[in-house]
């Protein structure tokens, strides 16, 4: 027999949406499965800002020498002080030790990793129900064994506030909890400021450790020093915890792979001896990581006009999400919804958590269904829906566009009601 002849077939990834997608011959074919920013055309969206840093650090002709184990370190000095704060006590008093990573997820593996070989009491990670659908994985494949803490309350498509604090309050001391720093993934929901003060309290008291995933700052509200108030927050409450940042979403480096992993140390010489295990890690991995996209996000964050400019850039792109949240609502109602969709609203970043079940998910991409919208005053027409999204009822509002909101709310109305 074949040496892989007994390899499983693996289920289909969440791709699979995409390929359902492209399979699809309707032209008016709606992808909301994306977690990629799109313009109002629909069309993957390149920042002016890094358009002009890319130049910059083609134009300078750098060489292409390896970069050190822990990456760039104009960038990973500007990314600190872009999640900490220019005022961050940690910063002033080089408390943190921090590497450039493969992005957010490499930056999440980099942190397992670490916490499996260091982290001195148990090696269980909390993570939220529901959670980013790769936190699992990686913490899973890093040697940490992942448990859930309650997260969302599917009655009122809000956050499980009361069930949250329960269940940290249960885990046992010093137990590692993942946090989304913001516009969390699935849900779209995060805690407000009071409630983070009431968390920050809790995981103290429980000697707990907090690891957060920071994949949308600047993305959630537009304004990167509000989506960065959990961490601030308890850097200034006096916790030790270890973050990782992607730049992903808030520059669209997607493909470039460019994020951060750091721990928020007691003192300068704990920094160090943390660091050189992180190079331990990292050699082993990757030796070290690629440095182009890591030049441009430096070029951005330590030029201040570029900086100026991508933070209007980063605001535009939230804005125009939380624009579409408004329309989709608004074309809901004017359809005659009787579901409360506030939700659609309140909640934050690229996604909606729709509160839509699996069955109707299912009818959003495949049914085709005679309808009758209000202004359609030549009756009835056949409405195909071909919208595309997981089952789990998330819609990436980053999909939505003025030329597509108008169907995709006649379709969520159809299988709605
Ligand atoms: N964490 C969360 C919550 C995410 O939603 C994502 C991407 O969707 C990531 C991390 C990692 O993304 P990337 O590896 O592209 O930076």
């Amino acid at each position: 027999a074949s040496t892989w002849a007994s390899v499983p077939q693996g289920p289909p990834a969440i791709l699979g949406i995409t390929e359902a997608f492209k399979a699809d011959s309707f032209q008016e074919k709606i992808n909301l499965g994306v977690g990629a920013y799109r313009d109002d055309k629909g069309k993957p969206y390149v920042l002016p800002s890094v358009r002009t840093a890319e130049k910059k650090v083609v134009d300078s002709a750098l060489d292409k020498e390896y970069a050190g184990i822990t990456g760039v370190p104009s960038f990973t000095k500007a990314a600190a002080i872009l999640a900490y704060g220019s005022s961050s006590d940690a910063i002033k008093n080089d408390r943190i030790a921090i590497t450039q990573s493969i992005s957010g997820t490499g930056a999440l593996r980099i942190g397992g990793e670490f916490l499996a070989r260091h982290y001195p009491s148990s090696k269980k990670i909390y993570i939220p129900t529901p959670s980013w659908a790769n936190h699992n994985a990686v913490f899973k494949d890093s040697g940490l064994e992942v448990v859930k803490y309650k997260y969302y309350n599917k009655d009122t498509i809000g956050l499980d506030f009361d069930g949250m604090v329960e269940d940290l309050k249960a885990a046992p001391e010093g137990s590692i909890v993942l946090l989304h720093a913001c516009a969390h993934n699935p849900t779209g929901i995060d805690p407000s400021e009071q409630q983070w003060r009431q968390i920050s309290d809790v995981v103290k008291e429980k000697r707990h450790y907090p690891f957060f995933d920071m994949a949308y700052q600047g993305f959630a509200s537009g304004d990167t020093k509000k989506d960065a108030f959990p961490v601030r927050l308890f850097e200034s409450q006096g916790h030790h915890f270890c973050l990782a940042q992607s730049f992903a979403k808030n520059m669209g480096l997607y493909g470039e792979r460019v994020g951060a992993f750091s721990i928020c140390c007691e003192s300068a010489e704990e920094k160090k001896r943390v660091d050189s295990q992180l190079k331990i890690l990292v050699r082993p991995l990757y030796s070290n990581p690629p440095v182009h996209g890591a030049r441009i996000a430096a070029e951005i964050l330590n030029n201040p006009e570029l900086n100026q400019q991508w933070l209007e850039e980063v605001k535009g792109m939230a804005d125009r999400i939380i624009s579409m949240r408004a329309l989709l609502k608004k074309n809901l109602e004017d359809l005659g919804s009787k579901h409360d969709w506030s939700h659609i609203t309140s909640q934050i970043g690229m996604f909606a958590y729709t509160g839509l079940k699996p069955e109707q998910m299912d009818k959003l991409a495949k049914e085709v269904s005679r309808i009758c919208t209000k202004d359609s005053y030549d009756g009835a027409y056949m409405h195909q829906h071909s919208v595309y999204a997981t089952k789990d009822g998330r819609i990436s509002v980053a999909g939505i566009t003025t030329g597509n909101v108008k169907r995709l709310a006649e379709s969520i109305h159809q299988v709605t009601s």
